[in-house]
């Protein structure tokens, strides 16, 4: 069964695991009185309403630890003009209690785009700060803690995707968004997990292209190629917590769970995606939940997902065999105060890295707004050329 993934960040482990306990209640305790807050009851009055939303994931014990960072998060940031934008795999307390825009990459790379907000802390990976820094330049882009990277991220250079183009000429490059800027400046369009296999047959259109190069998940290309039939050409690049997810997992929750529907991500390796009842990306498998209401179900992706999505549906069941992913769990509240109040770790990108880089975004979010598109199961694997 699916594991926590980086050994620093003990604090919870496999199924049932609890998301906050990597940081936990008595981490923002002591954060928050270092800091001279405390819970008092002018901040109780502020946050009482805040509670209602996270009371199914935190102990009532536990709410006088998170509260003052809260309440001085969201003091800071109307003084500030900043907005935080919080990704679907942030903790709850962070992720409904301070997040002002919540949702998916696309998501927020659009409110980034549109905020006329001064300042923006992106709660999330350094990735998405980039994003928010390219399409928002004259606003000052924070993110709270340097180390919150990716793992396909860091898997790609922008001088690595110079010698693929060299290789493959004339054939259009899709990026996924979970690359850094230099990377999408090479490319030529980008895609999220919701919007992957239309913006691949965009591009093939496009460019009047049978090929498609498409970087650098080698899980989402093998998934893409599956549901589009379009050639795809891949890198070696994989998500540290959806590759781990297997179909003995699977197995075993049908075993444990009679009845459970099972949600995938497509990042997910290709055997998962065939065996699971519905696969998408993050919008794409709430936005099943809310619709659906299953009444017991598993989503094989990030462990606060289930958390945040629970909240609009307290009567659906949970099973929550889940990963955790290190670097968006260096994300903290005591890490967003302190940048909020000292504006540190601002994000920078040069101007011709972030024009080319915007290009690339913009294409992508020039596209027909569509609903997220949901990923067939059931499909078998099909042979990318991997690179
Ligand atoms: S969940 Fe995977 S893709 Fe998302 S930030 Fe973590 S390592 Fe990167």
């Amino acid at each position: 069964m699916a594991r926590i993934i980086d050994a620093p960040l003990t604090g919870s482990e496999g199924s049932g695991c609890d998301p906050r306990a990597v940081h936990g209640a008595w981490g923002s305790l002591d954060a928050a009185r270092k800091r001279g807050l405390s819970y008092s009851a002018e901040v109780k009055a502020e946050t009482d309403a805040l509670y209602e939303k996270v009371k199914h994931v935190v102990p009532a014990v536990e709410w006088p630890a998170y509260a003052p960072l809260i309440a001085a998060i969201n003091t800071i940031k109307r003084q500030k003009n900043a907005v935080i934008l919080a990704h679907n795999y942030m903790t709850s307390e962070i992720f409904h209690c301070v997040g002002d825009f919540r949702g998916d990459s696309l998501q927020l790379a659009r409110e980034a785009a549109q905020t006329d907000a001064a300042v923006i802390v992106q709660a999330g990976v350094h990735f998405m700060a980039e994003t928010s820094k390219v399409l928002a330049p004259e606003k000052t882009v924070l993110i709270p803690d340097l180390r919150a990277g990716c793992s396909l991220a860091a898997s790609i250079t922008g001088a690595d995707v110079r010698l693929i183009k060299e290789r493959f000429p004339g054939v259009p490059v899709v990026t996924y968004v979970n690359t850094s800027a230099d990377v999408k400046a090479e490319s030529d369009v980008c895609c999220t997990s919701s919007n992957a296999a239309a913006v691949v047959e965009w591009a093939a259109r496009e460019w009047n292209s049978d090929r498609v190069i498409l970087l650098p998940d080698e899980y989402l290309a093998k998934n893409v190629a599956a549901q589009t039939g379009i050639k795809i050409i891949a890198w070696h690049g994989r998500c540290e917590v959806h590759e781990r997810f297997t179909v003995a997992d699977i197995e075993e929750l049908r075993a444990a769970y009679p009845g459970v529907v099972i949600l995938a991500h497509p990042e997910c390796p290709p055997d998962v995606m065939a065996a699971a009842d519905f696969a998408g990306s993050t919008a794409a498998l709430q936005d099943y939940v809310l619709e659906k209401r299953p009444a017991k179900v598993v989503l094989l992706t990030e462990c606060s997902m289930s958390d945040n999505v629970a909240a609009a549906a307290p009567e659906v069941d949970f099973v929550r065999p889940c990963n955790l992913c290190p670097h968006m769990k260096r994300i903290t509240l005591e890490g967003i105060y302190d940048a909020l109040v000292e504006m540190k770790h601002e994000v920078t990108i040069p101007e011709d890295v972030r024009v080319r880089a915007k290009q690339a975004i913009q294409r992508m979010l020039d596209l027909p707004k569509e609903k997220p598109r949901a990923f067939k199961v059931g499909m078998p694997e099909t042979a990318v050329e991997l690179i």
